[in-house]
């Protein structure tokens, strides 16, 4: 369905707010200006909640994740930033894989089944997005999704 990102990313991000128990605070950079996009509403929900389960899960204590949404020529481009511990560069790739969790010790300690982000990413690829990782070690993971934007229609013909 045609669906307008700017409240559709704020709810989300409300509903987060309302039942974290953490002190992680989330600090939002999101366009005034309506953005609609075509998508499947749940699947994008599902994948904002997969990346943004893994920043709280690896933020410290009074950490601050940053969600930004940028409006670019014909996509949008979504940053999820937060301050954890970071991923190594060699594991930035394969952390999109089917059961892989970097860091065995901490990853068992934390939970999970390491299925979030191959699920976020195959969601992004139906809807014809990007998904990628950037991380300096010791200092945070950025998240990264693009999602096309409604080509707009030409004004009659030339
Ligand atoms: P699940 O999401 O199924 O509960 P999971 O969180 O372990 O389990 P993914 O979300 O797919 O699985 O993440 C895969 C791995 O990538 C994680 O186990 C972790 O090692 C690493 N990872 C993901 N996000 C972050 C992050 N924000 N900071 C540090 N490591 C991360
Ligand atoms: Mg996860």
């Amino acid at each position: 369905e045609r669906v307008n990102v700017v409240p559709f990313f704020h709810h989300i991000l409300d509903r987060f707010e309302m039942n974290k128990e953490e002190t992680t605070r989330i600090d939002r950079s999101i366009p005034r200006d309506s953005i609609f996009l075509w998508m499947d509403k749940d699947k994008i929900i599902q994948v904002v909640d997969n990346v943004m389960s893994n920043a709280l899960k690896y933020s410290p204590k009074d950490g601050v994740i940053r969600f930004k949404v940028q409006r670019e020529r014909n996509r949008i481009k979504v940053m999820i930033h937060d301050q954890g511990p970071g991923i190594a560069p060699d594991k930035l790739d394969k952390i999109f894989d089917r059961f892989y969790r970097a860091d065995q010790a901490r990853s068992r300690q934390l939970g999970g089944t390491g299925l979030g982000l191959a699920i976020a990413k195959e969601i992004i690829q139906n809807h014809h997005g990007q998904i990628w990782a950037e991380s300096t070690e010791g200092k945070g993971t950025k998240v990264f999704f693009t999602l096309p934007l409604i080509a707009r229609k030409r004004e009659g013909n030339r």
